[in-house]
């Protein structure tokens, strides 16, 4: 089932953002995900296409432990279009505390190969972790997140006429 707004747990993702070892290991995390991928094949052209969802025509999911570890970054902005609002002038201005689909995808076609199955194997660690600290699972879009956590309104029409390709990725 997708997550709507009323769905997501905003005050637990706080809590769990106030707790200086999950931070800490997702972070880590994060170091082994961004070495691992270091070497494989595929180009970003840090344009931050992939992160305009509704132009892009594709969504970017993200877990609970994954909007803790950004809450401890975020900076208040405004949602006006279906694209995350942290991507300016091609680049991503939260790009040490990005989900993991921001580091995984690539739209050169050189990755393909490599994406899903990586994908899953670290979604199955993440949500391990969820087990480990006692926070509460989900994935859910991360527009419909970022309104949660009291980002504002995104248009609704753009939003439907989104084609399901998750996971979104890696950038920027
Ligand atoms: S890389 Fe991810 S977090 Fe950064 S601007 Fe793009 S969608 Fe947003």
């Amino acid at each position: 089932m997708t997550a709507r707004v009323a769905d997501i747990p905003v005050a637990g993702l706080f809590d769990a953002a106030r707790r200086p070892e999950v931070i800490e290991a997702i972070r880590a995390f994060y170091r082994q995900v961004d070495r691992r991928i270091a070497g494989l094949p595929g180009t970003c052209w840090n344009r931050g296409d992939c992160c305009r969802f509704g132009r892009f025509g594709h969504r970017l999911y993200v877990t609970a432990l994954e909007v803790a570890y950004y809450l401890v970054a975020i900076q208040p902005a405004s949602l006006t279009d279906d694209a995350c609002p942290h991507a300016h002038d091609g680049r991503c201005h939260v790009r040490d505390h990005r989900p993991l689909g921001c580091r995984v995808f690539y739209c050169d076609p050189a990755a393909r190969h490599w994406q899903g199955p990586l994908t899953e194997q670290l979604l199955a660690r993440l949500r391990a972790m969820h087990e480990e600290f006692g926070v509460a699972y989900f994935y859910a879009d991360w527009m419909v997140v970022l309104q949660a956590i009291g980002y504002g309104h995104v248009a609704a029409s753009d939003h439907r006429r989104q084609t399901d390709h998750r996971p979104q990725g890696r950038s920027r």
